[in-house]
């Protein structure tokens, strides 16, 4: 049996971390048994759903490189598919059509909950379908009334839900829309899913929905519900904490693989190793390795992984991903390092690619002024004699690496006799216009002879 799976996002938003994640184990457990992975759009709320976020979530998918196989589906090209299951069920007796009003439900509602009972809904016009003029009514699954439905869920393990519990569910509205639950069941049968692996928000419908498998003689899929995430402060991760559109993260420097390494550790682990590559990922993911218990989102950690791939990455292509972010800050790389070697020395010492832009505008764009503490603190008569005595060390430099420029430094506190700071803290301030660079002889060195000796 080939293993097919799929995320269906609603387009109501863009494609959020919790969002990524699923994607992402179903994407990995489907590729590395050799399957399909399937992306569904689930764009029947029409008031809510936008092109934009079809386009975002589009976005998302492919920076993080989760490709698939099959679709992009529109459940709202599939509307005819849809009315001739809902036909199927009414024409079996396992649905039938609700004209209750809103207010009987509303009344039954209120009785229900004064009694301290769950609301639910009572079977009135299961048990007698009178046809009311006027009205359109809603179609209702017939749901047993006996007996229970398991679910074996591989993270939950099993799960029993009595039927006593589930209500006769609407699958199509009044306007003939059918509403979720229905959908997902016709796609996930229609597209012969064999595994649906999603947030465990979607528990209570699972019961629900296996129902309706059965009543249409489809094959069940195996579950896999993933608990959900939260912020650092134990709540359901939202906009609150910050970023939570993975396009977000494109924009804020964090590379592709990082994230994708770090969704892969939230919630879901394999002994105590945190940094996996793709092929790692690809051979250890295993949906019997997801937690149980909810995860938690750290921004912090995210950093710490983003810089380890950022270390390990090769400067070359370093180079080339920090490239369009240099472009975005509206600075002209061609009058500065090489980006390849400049790089290499910033890399230890940033987070993201953002950072790493921020952190070297000096080496592409004139100073802008001087940091004001440190203009105070370091500008002083006593950095004249060190500074001039650098600038003609510098001067005789004609081979310009950074093991010169490091010599120089040395020779000249040696001539001068004095301590390194008495050189190195005015002089870093003179370079940078603040007090924090890389080393100053790798400074210097990719700064060049002409900006270096001008900038003194
Ligand atoms: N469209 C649903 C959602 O975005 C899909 C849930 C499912 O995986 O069945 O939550």
């Amino acid at each position: 049996m080939s293993v097919v799976t799929r995320f269906p996002p609603s387009p109501t938003g863009y494609l959020h971390i919790g969002g990524a994640r699923t994607a992402l184990f179903s994407w990995l457990y489907a590729k590395k048994l050799g399957g399909q992975f399937i992306l569904r759009i689930e764009d029947t709320d029409r008031e809510r759903s936008t092109e934009e976020s079809v386009q975002a979530i589009f976005d998302g998918m492919e920076w993080l490189g989760l490709t698939y196989d099959q679709g992009p589906f529109y459940q709202t090209k599939r509307l005819e598919r849809y009315k001739e299951v809902i036909d199927q069920l009414l024409e079996q007796g396992d649905a039938y059509y609700c004209y209750c009003s809103r207010e009987r439900l509303d009344n039954l509602r209120e009785e229900q909950m004064k009694s301290g009972g769950k609301p639910k809904y009572d079977g009135h016009c299961r048990h007698k379908a009178e046809k009311v003029e006027g009205v359109n009514p809603v179609v209702r699954f017939k749901n047993p009334e006996a007996g229970e439905v398991v679910i074996k869920d591989h993270v939950r393990g099993e799960v029993t839900i009595s039927n006593a519990e589930l209500d006769d569910l609407i699958i199509a509205r009044s306007d003939g829309m059918p509403t979720y639950n229905l959908t997902v069941v016709v796609d996930d049968m229609d597209m012969g899913m064999t595994h649906v692996i999603r947030g465990d928000d979607h528990l209570n419908n699972t019961p629900r929905q296996i129902n309706i498998f059965k009543a249409l003689g489809a094959k069940l899929p195996e579950f896999a519900h993933v608990p959900m995430i939260l912020g650092e402060d134990g709540k359901r991760l939202s906009k609150r904490h910050g970023a939570v559109s993975v396009m977000q993260y494109a924009d804020d420097g964090f590379l592709p693989e990082a994230l994708l390494n770090y969704l892969v550790r939230l919630g879901w682990s394999h002994g105590d190793q945190e940094i996996f590559t793709a092929d790692e990922m690809l051979e250890l993911f295993d949906l019997d390795g997801i937690n149980k218990s909810a995860s938690s989102f750290s921004q912090d950690k995210l950093l710490w992984m983003n810089q380890e791939y950022m270390k390990q990455m090769p400067d070359a292509d370093l180079a080339v991903r920090v490239a369009p972010y240099f472009n975005k800050a509206g600075l002209d790389v061609k009058v500065g390092p090489e980006l390849e070697a400049l790089v290499a020395v910033q890399k230890e010492r940033v987070s993201t690619l953002v950072e790493l832009v921020q952190q070297s505008l000096y080496f592409y764009q004139d100073l802008q002024g001087y940091d004001e503490k440190a203009d105070k603190k370091q500008f002083k008569v006593g950095a004249i004699e060190p500074l001039e005595a650098m600038s003609a060390a510098i001067e005789d430099i004609s081979d310009w690496t950074a093991q010169n420029c490091h010599d120089a430094l040395q020779a000249t506190v040696e001539k001068l006799e004095i301590g390194f700071g008495k050189l190195g803290l005015p002089l870093r301030v003179a370079l940078t216009g603040a007090t924090a660079s890389p080393s100053l002889d790798q400074t210097m060195f990719l700064l060049g002879k002409g900006k270096t000796l001008q900038r003194i």
